[in-house]
């Protein structure tokens, strides 16, 4: 059986890209979350787990095996070298779970891989076409303010000067939906579902 059509999802903090998938979810269409997935990856997955002690220490996780994410957050914050250590660890173990899980969904015509760094990491090369949400940084900082109570502006801010620009996933994207609000999102997404169903 021909493999499902692999369309990944991307976009910066607050541009509605879970939004987005949420739709694509309601026309049937299965989608990965992969933030949340590495997450619990940095669980459950034993190879990940191994790695995670060994550079950063048994510490990492509690005696329980619960990942000890403050003491995780301490060791790589404002520590690029780090940060970068624990991704090449957690991005192919992801890139491992959402294979099986792609071949777990035969029948369908395309998948989507949400992931908000997904040019950045370089997971989008794996996949078939790349849609990014976009909407204006004022925007996405509002609408994050207004959903994360935990976050100052200076926090989003920090998030946003660590992912791509929007110029730069613009020129990655194969198609773009614009939510700022002034284009509805439920055409565009129309679009999009009736053109990956008539390709393959
Ligand atoms: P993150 O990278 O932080 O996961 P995201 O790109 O997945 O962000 P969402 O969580 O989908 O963004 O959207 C951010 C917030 O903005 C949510 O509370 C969502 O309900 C709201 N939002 C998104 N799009 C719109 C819109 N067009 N109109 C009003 N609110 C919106």
């Amino acid at each position: 059986m021909k493999l499902p059509l692999q369309i990944g999802i991307t976009g910066g903090i607050g541009s509605g890209k879970s939004l987005v998938c949420k739709i694509f979810n309601v026309l049937g269409v299965p989608t990965y979350d992969a933030d949340s997935r590495a997450k619990n990856l940095m669980t459950t997955d034993g190879i990940l787990v191994n790695q995670i002690k060994k550079e950063f220490g048994s510490l990492s996780y509690t005696s329980e095996g619960v990942l000890n994410r403050e003491y995780l957050s301490a060791s790589v914050f404002s520590k690029p070298d780090k940060l970068e250590k624990l991704n090449s660890f957690v991005h192919p173990r992801v890139a491992v779970d959402f294979k099986q899980w792609v071949e777990k969904q035969v029948g369908n015509k395309y998948v989507l891989k949400e992931a908000a760094l997904l040019f950045e990491s370089g997971s989008y090369r794996t996949l078939d076409k790349v849609i990014l949400v976009t909407a204006p940084e004022a925007m996405r900082i509002k609408r994050v303010l207004a959903r994360d109570k935990h976050r100052t502006q200076a926090d989003v801010e920090n998030i946003i000067s660590n992912q791509l620009s929007e110029e730069q996933k613009e020129m990655k994207a194969d198609y773009i939906i614009r939510n700022d609000e002034s284009e509805l999102i439920l055409p565009q997404v129309l679009e999009l579902h009736e053109r990956f169903n008539s390709l393959n």
